[in-house]
């Protein structure tokens, strides 16, 4: 592997994108797909075993930038699904603050930490 590129995350969702393909078309008789599938394939290896990191690097910083958004989502979506094991996540009225509040405590007064708005919730 000196002086190939090597694995990257790009390569990484290439290799799952071929392996979800190749499942599909053993039960989905869609014209040409274990086709894509195969040449995916051979996408993903002729990048991991590329000498050129240069041209690699700059397609996976703009794979980067695409799943950017909808990574940062989801881990805030996986974040507040932990917190709501113990916690209710309200939201500020006035300024859409997320505010984190224990469960089981009753009716409270919440104030937000960022606007200091005050309202009234069941916990
Ligand atoms: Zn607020």
């Amino acid at each position: 592997m000196r002086g190939r590129h090597g694995m990257d995350p790009l390569s990484n969702f290439i290799f799952v994108i071929v392996f979800i393909i190749l499942i599909v078309s053993m039960f989905v008789p869609i014209p040409y797909l274990y086709i894509a599938g195969l040449v995916l394939l051979f996408i993903s290896y002729f990048r991991v075993f590329s000498r050129n990191s240069y041209k690699r690097n700059a397609e996976n910083e703009v794979f980067m930038r695409i799943i950017r958004k909808p990574r940062v989502w989801f881990n805030t979506q996986r974040r507040d699904a932990n917190i709501r094991k113990t916690h209710h996540l309200y939201k500020c009225p006035n300024c859409r603050q997320k505010i984190k509040v224990p469960k089981g405590k009753g009716r409270i007064m919440v104030r937000c930490p960022k606007c200091q708005t005050e309202f009234q919730k069941v916990s």
